[in-house]
């Protein structure tokens, strides 16, 4: 365990996942090297594996789906690679973080070992906050500060709820909840065929379960373009799912189900409309965002009016909070929350860094790419989408994203070989 005695100097990062862990391979290969062995890298994280969080809305439904080696990745094991005196794992969840004007140090509880449950806290010259996200249900993701064990828990009493479901009801027209619908349409109701006359589906008029995909707006993939959407919905059709729009979910009863983990993952709710009508639902699955990990932070004045760390977008740096304080991936407000901002902003955030801490080197600037990107897959053969705003036929939607949910990326990312190169 790295105590505050320790004579080296911390870069900490909180957070083992997309942001976190790119980073610390990127600060190891690039920046360390170059510290003449004065600083030390720190990952601290809530959860001791890493996992591909986009391939949820499959992934959920059973073990059956993917490899499961290749979708949880034991995370210590990817920086073997490094000098010992560089680099440390800490198992752990931090729940506080002062400012470098204040006493510089994060606080953690740490979550095994011999020390389990013990409180620590260690001085920090640098920190990275990347703590991500949280999701409204406990089937997409870990909860804050929560292991792969509690997203396991879920699943599993989502599964075991599954083969009794005659009606589930899931909350949120956005890709997630798509993705959810899709996914769950082609497992229990299978695809009609299609037509004899090419890219034509044929509604699914008896589903063996019905499935009903509540949005509030007036389509669904607001963020696509009108005619993709479109498609996405007939996909939907061709799987028993039924598209109720301009309807928002305005109550659960009882509250929580659906929301909490574990058990009340998979428990019987009514879904009230803000129309009146009320859905009753075996499963009850909301897909309504996510919302940033930031209850560590007790500066409230860190963090941007949306919740997440407010952070220069270019930079990455958390000017509010002080100098070497930075913030990246979805905790924090530099981009739209998705992976590929968070592999552009990596190399940015190390030359940062690297200027920083040696005060020499370009520091490179973060620009988002504001045309529109996003793949949605539809069930496990069709999918709509755009790429930077152009629209991509349903074959490569299945080719880059649908066949594997883009697990076909994580071995680079969480071995560090996609950042070999500065
Ligand atoms: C269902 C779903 C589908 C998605 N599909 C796509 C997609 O197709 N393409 C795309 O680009 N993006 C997709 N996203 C978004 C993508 O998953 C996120 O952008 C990405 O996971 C963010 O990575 P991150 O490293 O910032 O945080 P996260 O992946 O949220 O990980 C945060 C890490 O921080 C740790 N942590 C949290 N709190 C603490 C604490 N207090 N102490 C210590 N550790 C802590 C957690 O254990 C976790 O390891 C999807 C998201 C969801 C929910």
């Amino acid at each position: 365990m790295a105590k505050s005695t320790d004579n080296k100097k911390n870069i900490i990062i909180v957070g083992g996942s997309y942001a976190g862990v790119s980073t610390a391979h990127y600060l190891l290969k690039h920046v360390l090297p170059l510290l003449d062995d004065t600083h030390q890298v720190l990952l601290i994280s809530s959860s001791t594996q890493v996992f591909s969080r986009p391939a949820c809305p499959r992934a959920m439904i059973s073990d059956a789906y993917f490899d499961q080696a290749k979708l949880f990745v034991d995370l210590a094991s990817q920086f073997r690679q490094y000098p010992a005196a560089s680099f440390r794992f800490v198992h752990a969840a931090v729940t506080a973080v002062t400012a470098p004007s204040a006493s510089r140090t994060v606080s953690f509880r740490l979550l095994s070992g011999d020390q389990k449950g013990s409180a620590e806290s260690i001085t920090y010259h640098s920190i990275v906050l990347a703590t991500g996200s949280a999701a409204a249900s406990p089937l997409h993701g870990l909860p804050a500060g929560g292991d792969v064990v509690s997203l396991k828990a879920a699943w599993s009493a989502f599964r075991a709820a599954l083969p009794a479901a005659r009606r589930i009801v899931i909350a949120g027209g956005g890709p997630s909840g798509v993705e959810t619908a899709g996914e769950l349409g082609e497992h229990l109701n299978g695809r009609v065929s299609s037509s004899w006359i090419p890219f034509v589906e044929r509604e699914n008029k008896k589903p063996k379960v019905e499935i009903i995909l509540v949005t509030g707006g007036e389509r669904i993939l607001p963020f696509l373009r009108e005619d993709v959407a479109a498609r996405a919905e007939r996909y939907l059709a061709a799987l028993g799912v039924r598209v109720v729009k301009c309807a928002r979910v305005v109550g659960v009863s009882p509250p929580g189900a659906g929301e909490e983990n574990d058990t009340r993952v998979a428990e019987r709710a009514s879904v009230t409309l803000d129309s009146g009508d009320v859905l009753e639902a075996d499963l009850y699955i909301p897909c309504t965002g996510t919302r940033a990990n930031t209850g560590y932070i007790a500066e409230r004045g860190w963090l941007a009016g949306d919740g997440r760390v407010e952070t220069d977008p270019r930079t990455l740096r958390v000017e509010r909070a002080g100098a070497g304080v930075y913030a990246i991936g979805d905790v924090s407000s530099f981009a739209r929350p998705a992976i590929h901002n968070i592999t552009e902003a990596v190399p940015v955030l190390g030359s940062v860094m690297k200027r920083d801490l040696l005060g020499t080197g370009e520091e490179r600037e973060f620009r988002e790419d504001m045309r529109k990107s996003q793949f949605v897959p539809v069930g496990r053969s069709k999918g709509v989408g755009l790429a930077m705003g152009w629209k991509v036929p349903s074959f490569i939607v299945w080719l880059v994203k649908g066949r594997d949910y883009w697990l076909w990326t994580t071995p680079a990312l969480w071995s560090g070989k996609q950042w070999a190169k500065e």
